[in-house]
């Protein structure tokens, strides 16, 4: 039997028509068998909003997705009451992007607003106005009141048959739906725990129609491309019978079913639609996601560009896998993952007539960012320094730049630069959660920088919420984390409205990446990665927002900074703060740093609670001070040696039976003089140093996030 929903699938496109007539499109999200009808949603005024509409409006609107044998309404029949809209989502309200509802397909950029089926209120239609009061009723003949009478009767009858069948209709199907549901019970296999949501589940997938990716897709253009990969349940997950929550029914959308308690403790599902540039299922393989990634930008390096590419999500969920390769046991194949499936092409390409000829050299690089320090994984993990000249071009110091001249030279250097990024560590992922790896392919030509493509395997997004931990250590990591990851957003979203700063001193890998966030050939893509399971729900929510927040283009005129500095004359909470008093009144006012890291915090309101800025400040004025301290007492120390020299020259010369007493005593006296300016300068920079780790202690203790830390 064909389904009442025709040839409606969750994810379908439709026509509706709003009370003040306007016809425009909306996403079907979900379907409701109880009084067949559907939710939609779309955007407006950047809000989702969304109604519910029975079919047959919908059909009358939409006749091509009509059942077959489904006839269009007679043009008697008025059209049903136009239900009120609904907001189904608050948080959507204070975006600062906002794309209007145009009448033709949904825009593109603004797909990803996160929609909640569960949330929406079914609609009443509007009441009928009452009928006027009798005195003002016009007067009427008797043979004329007799014969409305009857055609109100008529009517209602007519009103009552319809109500009273449809009535017969729902109760079948209560009937119905209780007897699956008795029958269910009897095989159900309560071994699992969740084994209501996963019937559930099962009841949802089983009413969509699944159309995924596939190699004949288009692999559209895009300047800023952010895509979903789902992996597949691994065997912790399936030993302990975890549930898959995520569903892509199409190369582009990925539902989450999210498991809720009513108050009166039944169970139900809350399933959040998003919408990415493309969504891989967990069948999809790393050179399918590569080829609608990855393989786009490499072109755009040949072409002069700048190129990036990003695997962002929260531990565990494949993001090595994706970008390096996959680990079967202890070993990776890195031939396998986009880093190398990359290299490959760039070779390939390199071969082409029109780009022979410019000859290019291919180099690589491979380092790694922890804690806001740089690490060259191709040069046993030196400690590289960062520095900015007065053209802000950023330079990582001394970093290893090797020329390869094919595929395996590369995979050589994967490895070596694997190894020695996880050396010592008990698993791959306890440090690789804490840090960003960077694999760059830098194109040259007579030494000079033409393009170049930047991978990277980012920290685990999970890390972010660090930032309270009981162990500095572990603070600041998250710390580091947290507000790179922010700052990432922040340099994407910026790229794509061309705008001409971007908060990339808030973070030591946006940093590092600077000359990829700028220039009008500069093109990015962010594979953001979930792990299936009910137990990663959360996680899995925050991946996909944050994805979706990386890709909303147009821009709130409000917003727009001119001038490229954040606009400091701005009503702005943060400023009053006094937690600030305690902080270095120099690095406030001075440091560059401090006004991205501000920027960014205004950016991201939502998450960034005021106390949580307070303490990013802490963070990064101890970093700075700790690379100050180090610095000072290494000059120090080599001063040290000297006075060591010089002393030793000194007393040697007292050996001597007529040496110059007067000269002894005033050298002494201005190697001492030196040796307490210079120490006490030292001392008072650790002292201070010490006074600025424990206000970053006590800013930690302040943190209370906005919502439950979300990136
Ligand atoms: P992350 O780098 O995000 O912490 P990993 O890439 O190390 O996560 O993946 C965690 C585990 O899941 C690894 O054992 C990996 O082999 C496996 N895995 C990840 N993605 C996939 C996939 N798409 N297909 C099969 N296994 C996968
Ligand atoms: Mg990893």
């Amino acid at each position: 039997m064909a389904s009442v929903f025709g040839k409606i699938v969750v994810g379908t496109y439709v026509e509706i028509k709003r009370s003040d007539g306007r016809i425009h499109q909306a996403m079907v999200t979900s379907l409701n068998e109880d009084n067949e009808s559907v939710t939609v949603e779309w955007i407006e005024n950047g809000d989702t909003k969304g109604k519910e509409i029975d079919l047959e409006s919908i059909f009358a609107l939409n006749p091509d997705v009509a059942p077959d044998e489904e006839i269009a309404p007679s043009p008697e029949t008025p059209p049903p009451p136009t239900p009120t809209c609904v907001k189904v989502n608050k948080i959507a309200k204070n975006r600062r992007t906002i794309a209007p509802v145009k009448n033709d397909t949904p825009s593109r950029d603004n797909r990803g607003i996160p929609t909640r089926a569960r949330q929406m209120q079914p609609q009443q239609p509007e009441p009928a106005p009452p009928p006027p009061p009798p005195s003002q009723q016009p007067a009427q003949t008797n043979q004329a009141q007799t014969q409305q009478q009857l055609q109100n009767a008529r009517r209602k009858s007519n009103c009552v048959k319809e109500v009273e069948k449809l009535q017969e209709k729902r109760e079948r199907r209560r009937l119905q739906q209780q007897e699956l549901r008795e029958k269910r019970a009897q095989e159900v296999d309560t071994t699992i725990p969740n084994y209501e949501i996963m019937y559930m589940i099962r009841d949802f997938r089983a009413n969509l129609d699944y159309r995924p990716l596939t190699t004949a897709d288009l692999i559209e253009e895009h300047r800023i491309c952010v895509c979903v990969r789902k992996r597949p349940l691994n065997k912790k997950e399936l030993s302990v019978k975890d549930l898959d929550v995520i569903t892509i029914p199409s190369k582009d959308v990925v539902m989450v079913h999210e498991p809720k308690q009513k108050v009166d403790l039944t169970r139900f599902l809350e399933n959040q639609t998003f919408r990415f540039d493309y969504a891989f299922d967990d069948s999809t393989t790393n050179e399918m996601v590569y080829r609608f990634t990855a393989r786009p930008l490499v072109e755009t390096i040949f072409e002069r560009g700048m190129a990036t590419c990003f695997a962002y999500g929260q531990t565990g969920s494949g993001k090595t896998h994706t970008m390096g390769g996959d680990f079967s046991g202890k070993n990776q194949d890195c031939s396998k993952g986009i880093y190398a499936l990359a290299a490959r092409d760039v070779f390939l390409m390199l071969k082409k007539p029109s780009y022979k000829k410019l000859d290019l050299q291919v180099y690589s690089t491979f380092f790694e960012i922890y804690s806001g320090k740089v690490f060259d994984l191709l040069n046993r993990k030196a400690k590289l320094r960062v520095l900015e000249d007065g053209k802000q071009q950023v330079q990582v110091v001394g970093l290893q730049e090797k020329e390869v001249k094919c595929t395996e030279d590369v995979l050589k250097l994967i490895e070596v630069g694997n190894s020695c990024r996880t050396s010592g560590q008990t698993s791959a992922n306890a440090h690789s959660s804490r840090s960003h790896a960077v694999f760059q392919i830098i194109l040259r030509r007579k030494g000079k920088m033409h393009g170049k493509f930047s991978l990277i395997d980012l920290a685990g997004n999970e890390r972010g919420a660090d930032t309270s931990s009981a162990d500095r250590q572990t603070r600041l990591e998250g710390a580091e984390i947290n507000k790179s990851l922010l700052a990432l957003k922040e340099c994407i979203r910026a790229l794509g409205r061309n705008k001409p700063h971007t908060p990339f001193r808030a973070s030591k890998l946006t940093q590092v990446l600077r000359d990829s966030f700028i220039g009008e050939n500069s093109r990015t893509c962010m594979i953001a990665t979930i792990s299936p399971g009910m137990t990663s729900c959360e996680n899995t929510l925050n991946t996909l927002r944050y994805a979706n927040r990386v890709k909303e283009l147009t821009v709130d005129p409000n917003q727009v900074m001119e001038g490229g500095r954040p606009n400091i004359h701005a009503v702005n909470q943060l400023e009053h703060l006094e937690h600030l008093e305690h902080l270095d009144e120099e690095w406030l006012s001075m440091s560059p740093q401090r006004d991205d890291l501000k920027l960014l915090c205004e950016q991201n309101e939502e998450e960034v609670s005021p106390q949580l800025f307070t303490f990013h400040e802490a963070v990064s004025q101890l970093v700075e001070m700790e690379e100050q301290v180090l610095e000072d007492h290494r000059a120090v120390f080599q001063e040290s040696i000297r006075w060591l020299e010089d002393e030793k020259v000194l007393l040697e010369m007292t050996e001597e039976v007529d040496y110059d007493v007067e000269s002894y005593a005033t050298q002494l006296e201005q190697i001492l003089d030196q040796k307490i300016e210079i120490l006490t300068e030292l001392r008072d920079k650790v002292k201070s140093f010490r006074s600025t780790l424990q206000e970053e202690e006590q800013a930690s203790k302040q943190i209370k996030p906005k919502r439950p830390f979300a990136l």
